[in-house]
């Protein structure tokens, strides 16, 4: 592609952080070098233990096993509530603004504490013991953080289920976690429609004996069927509560949550998290990847039923006495300005969000920006998928006037917080690219024999060589495939399951999914390359490419194209994009296919499932595999309906 610009660290933005080039340089260092010591300093300097630790990590990766801080006790919720009362008491800890623009409430830390501590004693009223499983099934409304926060101080797990999904996908995490009770709203509310959330629990709980409880929260007071025996308001049971709730004395070691992935590649898994090391992750990464200072006003986009909610909504923020927004509604209600006037209300100085919004927001063009006061932003952030650089600029000129470090954030469910990172005030910037390693971690590059791919430029399958704190501990329920699916391929690494490419300066990029990887004529492609050199074109607003059986090359590309609003699909502008990518990439990239998509498949949480994209392209339509977490089911249809012939 063409030359890469280099977008220095403005001097003001280092001068303010926390870490600046060389404290990153040094401190990396010392991470890799003295892993030990440097998270015994940070678990030490970040969290409040109520018995230090006696071993700071061990592990064997072809066993599965991991342990961190072995020995060390802690509760999550008092790092995150209790630590805080005293300097931070009357300070807002969460800001919560409704899908309707004209409500919003504040919860100081010492209101947040208070009713966390009267919801786990309704908790346990309820019969909910240590090591039970919870599931929380709710819209983007505080109870939802203070339900896992209630949950944390009782030694409960919870599992946060995506409020979007359907009955069948609450029923198949139900089952798999064998939960006791379940903490649902009445019905949850985005872009002005109700949902209703209690009567899919209703639905999924016929078959699910072993919740033996269902917690009600009203938000709308809409009509809902009642089972006697069963069914609790949640305001009853506050109500008889006491708010003195002593936390359980948790191990660091012991499970927090588990959380089911969102699946864009089959069959969801229960990723188990653990207490202390996932907390000293999401804390100390939430301060530096954010440059999180004493008084900002944090805003995470993400809904709390996916990771990016529990450690960058939740966890980190509230660990570290932050302020956290957070948000009920969708980016285009009431209109496409939703995100920006949020911003302009509560004064938002850091602002997380993912390619997928920022793309949908670019299409409707800048006018809905213009109009707000977007002064008050300082570092942007990406999650989620590679972001296309012609996004990347915009996010960075049109929403962060050019002044807002943006930092592409790379990471996964498993890895319970961000391992890959530009840092503020540390790290100038290419559009694209998630940069380098956080402290204390140590990727790889191998090839498909599992050789290490040494020097710059690099470019093969991306591996972690050591354990971290926040990583995952087990799949719930099957160790097996924990072992199978993560440490099998490349003995002694973790496998993410991604590929990435390390620049001639040793600057990261994620390619795509190793699983989308194309091979045309014997040469392997990322996915995220051709994509976005279809997005840098004016006329696309989204593009998903994928490989597909063809006679000569092996794979041919096959792309499914998302217009922006308004432009034409003709003919003439088929062959402009081919050529185009054959201007920006090479020959080898020429796009076979072109399929024109009004919508691409994606995941609730906003990722494309390229996965589905290859069985219509092959026309195995009835192949396409678990569609239980598609956010629209339609855009299948339409894409099926409409294959060009080829
Ligand atoms: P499943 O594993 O069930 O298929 P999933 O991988 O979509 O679901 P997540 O854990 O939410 O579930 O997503 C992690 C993946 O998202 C990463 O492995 C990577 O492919 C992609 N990803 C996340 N952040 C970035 C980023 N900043 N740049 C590129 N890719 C990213
Ligand atoms: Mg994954």
């Amino acid at each position: 592609m063409s030359d890469v610009h280099i977008h220095k660290v403005p001097k003001a933005v280092a001068d303010h952080a926390h870490i600046n080039k060389e404290v990153y340089e040094a401190e990396y260092q010392r991470s890799i070098e003295n892993t030990k010591g440097f998270w015994d300093e940070k678990a030490r300097e970040f969290l409040t233990w109520s018995k230090p630790w006696d071993v700071t990590v061990e592990h064997d990766f072809p066993k599965g096993e991991v342990k961190w801080f072995t020995g060390g006790k802690l509760n999550v919720s008092v790092n995150c509530l209790d630590r805080h009362l005293e300097t931070r008491g009357d300070q807002p800890a969460i800001i919560w603004e409704s899908d309707d623009p004209a409500v919003d409430k504040t919860y100081t830390y010492k209101e947040l504490h208070a009713e966390v501590c009267r919801f786990a004693n309704g908790l346990k009223a309820e019969g909910v013991k240590k090591g039970d499983r919870v599931c929380i099934y709710m819209p983007m409304v505080a109870e939802a953080a203070i339900a896992m926060l209630a949950c944390a101080r009782i030694g409960a797990v919870h599992l946060v289920v995506f409020g979007g999904f359907s009955p069948d996908a609450l029923k198949d995490r139900l089952l798999d976690s064998e939960a006791a009770v379940i903490i649902v709203a009445d019905e949850s509310v985005r872009g002005g429609k109700a949902v209703p959330l209690k009567a899919n629990a209703d639905q999924a709980l016929k078959s699910c004996p072993s919740v033996k409880s269902v917690v009600v929260v009203q938000r709308t007071g809409g009509s809902i069927d009642w089972t006697d025996g069963r069914d609790v308001w949640y305001h009853d049971l506050l109500e008889n509560a006491s708010d003195d709730c002593p936390a359980e004395e948790m191990d660091s070691e012991d499970p927090l949550f588990i959380l089911y992935t969102s699946g864009s590649t089959g069959k969801p898994k229960g990723v188990l998290h653990t207490t202390g090391g996932y907390l000293l992750h999401a804390a100390v990464s939430h301060k530096y990847v954010f440059d999180y200072h004493d008084g900002d006003v944090y805003w995470c986009t993400a809904d709390v039923g996916w990771v990016t909610g529990h450690t960058y909504i939740v966890y980190g923020p509230l660990a570290n006495g932050a302020q956290t927004l957070m948000f009920e509604g969708v980016p285009t209600y009431p209109d496409a300005s939703r995100f920006w006037k949020v911003v302009e209300k509560h004064k938002v100085n850091i602002f997380y969000t993912a390619p997928t919004a920022i793309r949908a927001l670019m299409a409707k063009g800048d006018d809905y920006v213009k109009t707000c006061d977007l002064s008050s932003l300082r570092v942007l952030g990406s999650v989620g998928e590679p972001i296309n650089p012609e996004a990347w600029e915009w996010y960075h000129k049109v929403i962060g006037g050019g002044r807002c470090p943006i930092v592409d954030t790379w990471w996964q469910t498993e890895t319970g917080g961000i391992l890959m990172t530009p840092l503020p005030g540390a790290t100038d910037l290419k559009a694209g690219s998630a940069m380098q390693p956080f402290f204390g971690i140590e990727f790889g590059l191998v090839d498909n024999e599992g050789n290490e791919v040494t020097g710059n430029p690099a470019e093969g399958i991306l591996v972690i060589k050591k354990p971290w704190p926040g990583m995952f501990r087990t799949l719930f329920g099957d160790h097996q495939r924990y072992i199978d699916a993560y440490f099998a391929n490349y003995p002694g690494m973790y496998f993410p399951g991604d590929g990435a490419r390390r620049d001639k300066d040793g600057d990261y990029w994620i390619t795509g999914r190793v699983d989308d990887v194309i091979n045309v004529s014997g040469h392997r492609m990322g996915t995220a390359e051709v994509e976005s050199a279809l997005v840098l074109h004016p006329a696309v607003a989204e593009a998903a490419v994928i490989g597909y059986p063809h006679d000569i090359k092996g794979q041919g590309i096959y792309t499914f194209v998302t217009l922006m609003d308004g432009v034409e699909a003709t003919d003439e502008l088929r062959q402009e994009l081919v050529n185009h990518v054959r201007k920006e990439i090479g020959p080898i990239a020429s796009p076979d296919v072109i399929q024109w998509a009004p919508g691409l498949p994606k995941t609730r949480s906003g990722k494309i499932m390229r996965r589905i994209l290859r069985k219509i392209s092959e026309n195995l339509i009835d192949e396409l595999g678990d569609t239980s977490t598609l956010a629209d089911p339609s855009v299948v249809d339409d894409l099926i309906a409409n294959r060009p012939s080829q």
